[in-house]
């Protein structure tokens, strides 16, 4: 995942880029980054870790301007390091260029290749450099064009963000995998990854990006929507899931009650006695209220999370991974000391993080732990911006249900179908929900 937002007509944008990150910073832990413009000059300011580590009140007040981009990362293209942090900043014949990037170009390897054919030099390991090399090698007089001639010749899954001197640009990939919004703040404009970053600065959600548009931001005009390509709608079902934040808004429904919802169709396909519905926090908090609700099971929080340890599924070594664990999930003894808990989790990718809280939940007493969790069982990587794992790594991929249930120790082990899945978000087919089901809509190149 990542975040990315965009502040257009907005004084001090970097101040309000910086809040809006702040909200998105689920999105993305390991670097983050903001350029701004003044209309004559791109400024930008970037560094590993969360945004209140990489930027303090001196650093935003030398990002100038009433426009700025920024981003929050984590890695599935391109290494850890701080050269991969966005956004990518280039000077080319047209002026100056910022990039921020969410999501996984399928085609960018073979991409990158025939650049470096051609002489390209390339400075860092992200697929989103591709997209400036293809910017700045084009012909066309004018970015708009040289924008939508770069987008032509790439694949996959973006929602990005431009910025240039004078101008921001806002698009998003014809299946619509990502999420990217836009909203009114004062007499500017906002576009951003999660609504939950309007609510934060005050800004007033407009609408959604379409799938396959271009909106151009130009001073004293309102913003201008192309649609460069048939959309074919493919939204990333697995934010609903896990990524977004429950206060938002994504592809135009509420998380929160998606999620509930789901611990609803939960609780009627897999029933089961027991005395109290516990989540894993804090992702299955809402299906645990919706499980218990559907079964009239009393709702505990019986396991405490450390907020101060980052998303362990977000970090990218598993030894870093095995030690959070320990680190961040905590239950109370004394709640569910002798009891039968139900166990809300939204996915088991490795299988490790659930075999470590059944066991914790045994040792500290509980008579029975039947996991339930509020999505499909994950069988295939992603290749459209989610760190999935290997297919070879993905527990469900080499493991039936019995196999997994018994692996991670539990007493029982129930996944929510894909007919569920689908009837807690409204029976939309427009998703793609290709790691639980292996239709992938856009094949990956290499
Ligand atoms: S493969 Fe899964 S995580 Fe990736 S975009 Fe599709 S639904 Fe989302």
């Amino acid at each position: 995942m990542c975040s990315v937002i965009g502040l257009f007509n907005v004084p001090e944008a970097a101040k309000y880029a910086y809040f809006g990150l702040f909200s998105l910073q689920h999105r993305g832990q390991e670097a983050a980054g903001i350029a701004s413009s003044d209309g004559e000059k791109i400024y930008i300011t970037k560094g590993r870790g969360l945004v209140t580590q990489v930027f303090d009140e001196t650093k935003l007040t030398k990002l100038i301007g009433s426009s700025a981009v920024g981003h929050t990362r984590y890695s599935t293209a391109g290494e850890d390091s701080v050269l991969d942090a966005q956004p990518i900043f280039a000077r080319y014949d047209l002026g100056q260029i910022a990039v921020v990037h969410n999501g996984n170009l399928t085609n960018a390897k073979q991409v990158r290749r025939e650049l470096i054919k051609e002489g390209a030099i390339f400075q860092t390991f992200m697929d989103t450099e591709n997209l400036i090399h293809l910017i700045a090698r084009s012909h066309k007089e004018h970015l708009y064009d040289r924008i939508i001639e770069a987008l032509q010749q790439i694949e996959g899954a973006y929602s990005l963000i431009l910025l240039s001197r004078k101008k921001m640009f806002a698009v998003r990939d014809p299946y619509g995998f990502r999420p990217l919004s836009m909203a009114k703040l004062g007499d500017g404009w906002v576009v951003a990854s999660e609504t939950c970053a309007f609510d934060l600065i005050g800004a007033e959600y407009v609408r959604d990006i379409r799938p396959g548009e271009l909106v151009v931001f130009e001073e004293g005009k309102e913003p201008r929507s192309i649609q460069v390509f048939e959309p074919t709608p493919h939204k990333c079902i697995f934010e609903y899931i896990y990524f977004a934040r429950p206060d938002s808004n994504i592809f135009g429904k509420n998380v929160y009650k998606l999620r509930k919802a789901m611990g609803r169709e939960l609780a009627k396909e897999y029933p089961v006695e027991a005395d109290m519905v516990v989540p894993v926090p804090d992702s299955g908090v809402a299906s645990a209220i919706g499980y218990s609700e559907e079964s009239g099971i009393p709702f505990e929080l019986g396991i405490i999370r450390n907020h101060y340890v980052g998303r362990t599924f977000i970090e990218p070594t598993q030894a870093i991974r095995d030690l959070k664990v320990k680190m961040k999930l905590n239950p109370i003894k004394n709640v569910i000391k002798g009891k039968r808990l139900v166990v809300i989790d939204d996915s088991i990718v490795r299988g490790t993080t659930s075999k470590k809280i059944v066991n914790i939940l045994k040792d500290f007493g509980a008579k029975e732990v039947h996991m339930r969790i509020s999505a499909p069982p994950t069988t295939g990587p992603c290749y459209y911006g989610v760190d999935t794992p290997t297919k070879e790594e993905l527990i469900s991929s080499r493991y039936s249900v019995e196999e997994t249930r018994k692996y991670i120790g539990a007493d029982t082990l129930a996944y929510l179908s894909i007919d569920g899945l689908l009837r807690s978000v409204g029976n939309d087919l427009s998703y793609c929900m290709a790691c639980f089901d292996g239709n992938y809509p856009v094949p990956l190149k290499e």
